[in-house]
Formats: structure tokens, C-alpha cells, sequence
């Protein structure tokens, strides 16, 4: 168990390696930080779960060691690598345009009606 743990924390580590480093600006693991502070993204597709539970959740899942390896391959294959800070950004910037979209439908509706 403890080693299939240890499985998937290195194979997550092994795509952050062969991703490079934040795609969204330069910051790349450095005498500072190390790959913990960089997140998996989720841009495309469905979300299953959250790769860096994953680690933590991988004994749990009831699959053999290769089955829950595949699952956190496909996952992230979803997902774009983002250094901590840009994740934090990108994340507000989502919820803010969320905001402003649900402002923008309830306007179109209430203008609608309004009219009507
Ligand atoms: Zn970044």
C-alpha cells in the first residue's frame, strides 16, 4: 500500500519534470522550490479529481498499482502545469469571470423581461 503511494507521487513528479515548469510564466524548481509547488490545472475535459490527492487517495481507490497510475496519467493529461502563484491567479481570474458571465445572463434575462 505505502509503496503504491510512493509510486504515484513519482510518477506525478516525473510529468512535472517532462513538462519543464509553469507554463504561464518563467518559474521553473530552482534552489527555493521544488515540484510541490507547482499544481495541475485542469483546461480540458471533465475533472475526475484533484491529481495531488491523489498521492494521498491512491490506496484508498481499491485499483491495482498500473490501474490507478492510468487514471492519474489521464487526468493529467487534462491538466496544464501552473507554479503555485499563477495557479492562485488563474483560479481568481475564473471565478471573476464566472461572476461576471451569471451578471451578464441575469442583465440579458431581467432586460428581457423587463421589455416583455
Ligand atoms: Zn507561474
Amino acid at each position: 500500500m505505502g509503496k503504491g503511494r510512493e509510486d504515484v507521487r513519482e510518477l506525478i513528479e516525473h510529468e512535472k519534470e517532462k513538462r519543464g515548469g509553469c507554463v504561464r510564466c518563467p518559474a521553473k524548481p530552482n534552489e527555493y522550490w521544488g515540484w510541490e509547488a507547482f499544481d495541475w490545472d485542469h483546461v480540458f475535459g471533465e475533472k475526475l479529481f484533484n491529481v495531488a490527492e491523489a498521492v494521498y487517495e491512491s490506496s484508498k481507490f481499491g485499483f491495482r498499482a498500473h490501474e490507478v497510475q492510468q487514471k492519474v496519467l489521464d487526468e493529467i493529461d487534462k491538466c496544464q502545469l501552473l507554479c503555485a502563484n499563477c495557479h492562485r491567479t488563474v483560479s481568481r481570474e475564473r471565478i471573476r469571470t464566472r461572476q461576471r458571465e451569471a451578471e451578464e445572463r441575469w442583465h440579458v434575462f431581467v432586460t428581457r423581461w423587463v421589455a416583455a
